[in-house]
């Protein structure tokens, strides 16, 4: 039976209409009789589909998280469960993952770029954090290949770790909220004191040794309607930088009297609203999972193996799923370290049913799965949470639209034409 595919996504844009059909990657702007035309359209572009053939095992990306510890209470929380596992990174495991990483990307002539993530927050093993990263200079000097190193974290580090930070990485994810009443609500320190200041120092310090910073906001119910002064804000505190705006979703052990997702309808009309305040004030309103440079990029690109080195020595197809990590990950489990023999074991049978059943059958039929980096669980989140096409996958479409509205040039009308 062939691979279901998704129909093209046909919606209306003032007096314009907007196709956008998936598989080719092809998106129109036209009138309402021609776009109508559309809605039966099956495409069939060879090797472009969501059933083309996954690659090979060759990653030059990776993944790492070196504990599962946090020094902030987030009140949405994903992660909350995997706090439990004291378990650090072995960095011997991490040396052994970069060598077969490196190896790969000198093969292809490509940068060896890692990314250091949680679940939990990747500096608050400050010394297993330095060595890793001192690990990955190493490797790629050594393989003489260009390295690229990202960080996703909550920035509660102190004004000389960030120095560092911003002298060693290419780019910076910092979590921030908003302003500092949303800040300390939504993502409290665990020592009680102040959780904006050392965040916002952060960026600041990325931003001025010239390198990318990208602030990570979830919105929750009660900050929807704050969007437009959370740009404002970043603005103003940070500068001219990515904001990522992800709606909360919600976990069964977050307390909904805490934290509760927006409804996704509100969250998109919000979203659309922070891209243009933001495009006035030079901030690049962006959603986490959804983007158009995800649909222009090559598809071999968006499969390729997913590569995440999970405390103490697991290689996994998931980088985080909590109640895993709250002891030694198995679902997505693909490789583990042998200490003894100093190598990786892998499982390429597992990891290739792993990577063919990444879209559930809600994800093969979506119109926004082009677009779309969370499909199916793998490459990030819980994989319940995309069943059944439920509010968080329809705000993504919303905010696909969104994109894909600001994107598409406007008709030439005849009376330009002729003028
Ligand atoms: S910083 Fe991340 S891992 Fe830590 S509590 Fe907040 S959401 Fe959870
Ligand atoms: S995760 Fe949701 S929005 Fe993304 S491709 Fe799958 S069904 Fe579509």
């Amino acid at each position: 039976m062939p691979a279901p595919r998704p129909t093209p996504l046909v919606f209306p844009d003032g007096d314009d209409w907007i196709v956008f059909a998936p598989v080719s990657r092809l998106a129109l702007r036209t009138n309402a009789a021609a776009a109508d035309r559309f809605r039966s359209l099956v495409e069939t572009v060879p090797g472009a589909g969501p059933d083309a053939a996954a690659p090979g095992f060759a990653p030059t990306q990776v993944t790492i998280s070196p504990t599962n510890a946090c020094t902030q209470r987030c009140v949405y929380c994903y992660g909350t469960p995997a706090h439990a596992n004291a378990a650090r990174l072995d960095p011997a495991f991490c040396h052994a993952a970069l060598e077969v990483v490196a190896g790969y990307a000198a093969a292809q002539d490509a940068p060896l770029r890692a990314i250091f993530h949680g679940v939990g927050e990747p500096t608050a093993a400050w010394s297993t954090f330095v060595e890793c990263v001192e690990l990955v200079d190493d490797v790629a000097r050594r393989r003489a290949v260009a390295r690229r190193l990202d960080l996703c974290t909550g920035g509660q580090v102190s004004a000389a770790r960030a120095a560092w930070i911003a002298s060693r990485f290419d780019s910076v994810q910092v979590s921030i909220d908003g302003p500092a009443d949303v800040q300390n609500r939504q993502r409290p320190r665990a020592d009680g004191a102040d959780a904006l200041a050392a965040p916002l120092a952060l960026a600041r310090a990325v931003l001025a040794a010239g390198r990318r910073v990208c602030v990570k906001g979830t919105v929750t119910a009660a900050t929807v309607g704050r969007l437009d002064e959370i740009v404002e804000f970043v603005a103003t505190a940070v500068g001219p930088v990515r904001l990522d705006l992800g709606m909360m979703f919600g976990p069964p052990w977050v307390d909904p009297a805490a934290a509760a997702p927006p409804d996704w309808r509100e969250f998109v009309a919000a979203f659309a609203r922070a891209i243009d305040r933001g495009r006035a004030l030079g901030v690049d309103v962006q959603h986490p999972c959804v983007s158009l440079g995800t649909l222009v990029a090559e598809p071999a690109a968006r499969v390729a193996s997913h590569v995440c080195l999970a405390p103490p020595d697991v290689v996994t197809a998931f980088y985080d799923v909590p109640r895993e990590g709250s002891a030694t990950p198995e679902l997505g489990t693909y490789g583990r370290f042998d200490r003894a023999r100093g190598v990786i074991d892998f499982d390429h049978a597992k990891r290739e049913r792993l990577e063919q059943d990444q879209a559930g059958q809600a994800c093969l039929e979506c119109a926004c799965r082009a677009a779309c980096l969370g499909q199916g669980g793998v490459k990030g989140r819980i994989p319940e949470e995309i069943a059944g096409l439920g509010p968080v996958c329809q705000a993504r479409l919303g905010v696909l639209k969104e994109l894909l509205r600001r994107a598409v040039p406007r008709r030439v009308s005849p009376v330009e034409v002729a003028v």
